[in-house]
């Protein structure tokens, strides 16, 4: 039965007849027009347009292309790092492995362009793969060239961590290329832990007592409760780029990064603060208590490559 307060939101999509249209074709458009529409809670009515058309048409082509572009090595994995701020000299402390699609008609597509597309369609695990994959195995190299670990934080899909195959995947990967669980961290959105959020919770208890560390990313984008905090499962919480952005212009956002650092230290988590662009960002935070930042100040993200020759040939013994 019907609960009594459920809210239901009616979205109607329109498509025009033209000319020479099936009607399945007319039904297609018309659910596309529903689904693309942004969610504007005060609208019901959308229309499909030229706009539509067009972001349709891209879509569908990334779709059709995703496959050859994997094999086709198209494409890329940036990395960026992740310093310890605690003493006067940064410390490396990680990478967090960030994709690019390198197309070659459609020139350089950056993730958000496609990660929720493939997300919505259940294609996303076929990225994901390839890219712990292939970040795993550059650690892999780079222990072989530096002799140290340099720890992957890899972005995982909810519909990844739902999958039941993932752990046993992921102890598969790391045993083949001889590392440990140290190797890999795993950054799961805020967001994700929402729906259905006790069965989450228990897969991500699981994998954490089987040793892989849990980076909670984009937190206080907006979507849990502090109550749900307190039993989240997490070893890190990554504040969401938003609260650093005018760290250093806005009073409001230093007592907002303030609370945020305040309860990582009551759960005893430690704070990785995102996007840290400049050097006063970064002295506000390191007096705020964050741990570890990552943010164009130090570097942006770049191809393995470059990697190496910007930041770990420089790296002090
Ligand atoms: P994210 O996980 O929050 O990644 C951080 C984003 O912030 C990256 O954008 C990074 O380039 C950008 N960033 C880092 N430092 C700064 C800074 O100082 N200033 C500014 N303005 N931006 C900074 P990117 O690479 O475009 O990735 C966007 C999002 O796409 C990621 O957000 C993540 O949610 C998703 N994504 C990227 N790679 C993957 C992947 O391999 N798998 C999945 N599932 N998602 C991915
Ligand atoms: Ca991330
Ligand atoms: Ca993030």
């Amino acid at each position: 039965m019907l609960s009594s307060n459920a809210s239901i939101r009616l979205r109607i999509g329109v498509m025009p007849y033209q000319k020479g249209m099936e009607p399945a074709q007319l039904i297609d458009q018309a659910v596309i027009a529903c689904n693309l529409a942004k969610s504007d809670y005060n609208e019901h009515l959308f229309i499909f347009d030229e706009q539509m058309r067009n972001t349709e048409a891209r879509e569908q082509r990334l779709l059709n292309d995703l496959r050859h572009s994997l094999d086709n090595g198209e494409f890329i994995i940036y990395y960026q790092p992740k310093y310890d701020v605690t003493t006067d000299n940064p410390k490396l402390v990680g990478v967090e492995a960030l994709i690019r699609w390198d197309h070659p008609e459609l020139g350089m597509i950056p993730p958000d362009d496609f990660i929720p597309l493939f997300e919505r369609n259940g294609q996303i695990g076929l990225v994901d793969k390839f890219v712990r994959s292939e970040s795993v195995k550059q650690v892999s190299k780079w222990k072989e060239k530096y002799g140290y670990i340099i720890p992957v934080s890899v972005n995982i899909s909810r519909v990844e961590i739902l999958d039941n195959t993932f752990e046993t995947s992921l102890d598969i990967l790391l045993e083949e290329n001889g590392l440990s669980k140290d190797a890999l961290k795993l950054e799961v959105t805020e967001s994700a832990y929402i729906e259905n959020a006790d069965q989450f919770i228990n897969i991500i208890t699981s994998l954490r007592q089987s040793g892989y560390k849990i980076e909670m990313d984009d937190f206080g984008s907006g979507y849990s409760s502090l109550n749900m905090l307190s039993f989240m499962p997490i070893d890190v919480l990554k504040m969401d780029r938003a609260f650093i952005k005018d760290i250093d212009k806005n009073e409001k956002d230093i007592r907002l990064v303030e609370l945020i650092i305040g309860i990582a230290k009551n759960l005893k988590v430690p704070v990785i603060a995102e996007g840290v662009e400049t050097k006063t960002q970064l002295q506000l935070l390191k007096k705020l208590g964050c741990e570890m930042v990552q943010g164009f100040y130090f570097s942006r993200p770049l191809p393995a490559a470059e990697f190496e020759k910007n930041i770990l040939n420089k790296q002090k013994k």
